[in-house]
């Protein structure tokens, strides 16, 4: 894994070397894109990040954020800026006084005077370094656009995670999100036998993952009984070839433990379940690695509006 990992780290930078080396960027990001999956970027994004645009002043996500975390490449995810680094400059854009140490280039501008700022691993935009200014300590300030940026909040250790599938992975995430005590939702594929699945891959049926949802949540607000009880009561866990309307092995219904404590806990409900006459199609099964879907996937009902046509809520224990 870790060979792997180094791997991955050269052949990055042989890309990104390639990138400065070559005048077309198009073509340039387009090859970029085949050989390190970097994630898909919309019009906006691609304005700055590729064509070294700059977003309007005071428009960012990110001009006025303080919470603890990491500022990433919105490209391809490698880490940036640390939000203890950023300071406010009243300029208009994020502005932070040092970098991850190796993360950042810098390179003149073809303005032949400003210094230009890149993502060291993949080459993407970021924005531009001024020095002298006096603004902090350092003397520095990284000048750069939310839009190059992701923001990945501090993990709080005291969270813990569980694994689902519920059927249509859109409905099984519009109840939890909404669940107090769940901090993070992302919706995505388990137990099959395939790196890097996607959606279209799954939805044939023959990856052998299932649709499945990863739900972080604060154990001093809910817990993994609560989290399985409300599991149970948002799908027909009886049904055996999918879940309402969608049928195929991809839409069957899993729990996925992650050690004993949450194994005993899924089975004590669905022994209750049993108790009641109910005949359980849900499988217990250890949880295996969670691929993340596709961005227009995650919170979908959120985005799109509407309620689940799969899901319902019917109240049980
Ligand atoms: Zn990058």
């Amino acid at each position: 894994m870790k060979k792997m990992f180094i791997y991955l780290l050269l052949l990055a930078n042989i890309v990104g070397a390639c990138a400065q080396n070559s005048n077309n960027n198009n073509n340039n990001n387009n090859r970029e894109n085949t050989m390190m999956k970097f994630n898909k970027l919309t019009k906006a994004e691609e304005a700055v990040i590729v064509n070294k645009g700059t977003e309007r002043p005071y428009t960012g996500e990110y001009l006025n954020t303080t919470e603890a975390g990491t500022y990433v490449c919105k490209r391809c995810d490698a880490p940036l800026y640390k939000s203890d680094d950023k300071f406010d400059a009243s300029c208009g854009w994020p502005a932070f006084d040092d970098e991850i140490e190796g993360s950042v280039k810098r390179v003149a501008d073809a303005d032949g005077m400003r210094t230009e700022i890149i993502c060291n691993n993949c080459g993407a935009h970021l924005g531009h370094v001024f020095l002298g200014e006096r603004f902090t300590d350092k003397n520095t300030r990284h000048c750069v656009n939310s839009i190059s940026l992701k923001f990945i909040p501090m993990k709080d250790d005291s969270f813990e995670k569980i694994y689902f599938s519920s059927g249509c992975f859109w409905g099984t995430e519009y109840y939890f999100m909404k669940a107090p005590g769940v901090v993070e939702t992302k919706v995505g594929y388990m137990g099959g036998h395939k790196e890097n699945p996607t959606y279209e891959e799954v939805i044939k049926g023959n990856t052998g993952h299932f649709e499945s949802i990863e739900v972080t949540y604060d154990p001093s607000v809910i817990t993994y009984g609560d989290l399985v009880r409300l599991f149970y009561e948002t799908h027909d866990f009886t049904q055996l070839n999918g879940q309402g309307p969608d049928i195929g092995p991809q839409y069957l219904s899993n729990i996925f433990y992650m050690d004993d404590e949450q194994k005993a806990i899924a089975e004590k409900y669905t022994n209750l379940l049993l108790k009641m006459g109910y005949e359980v199609a849900t499988m217990i099964v250890p949880a295996t690695k969670f691929w993340e879907a596709e961005d227009y996937h995650q919170q979908y009902y959120e985005k799109k509006g509407g309620s689940p046509y799969c899901h319902v809520y019917t109240k049980i224990f």
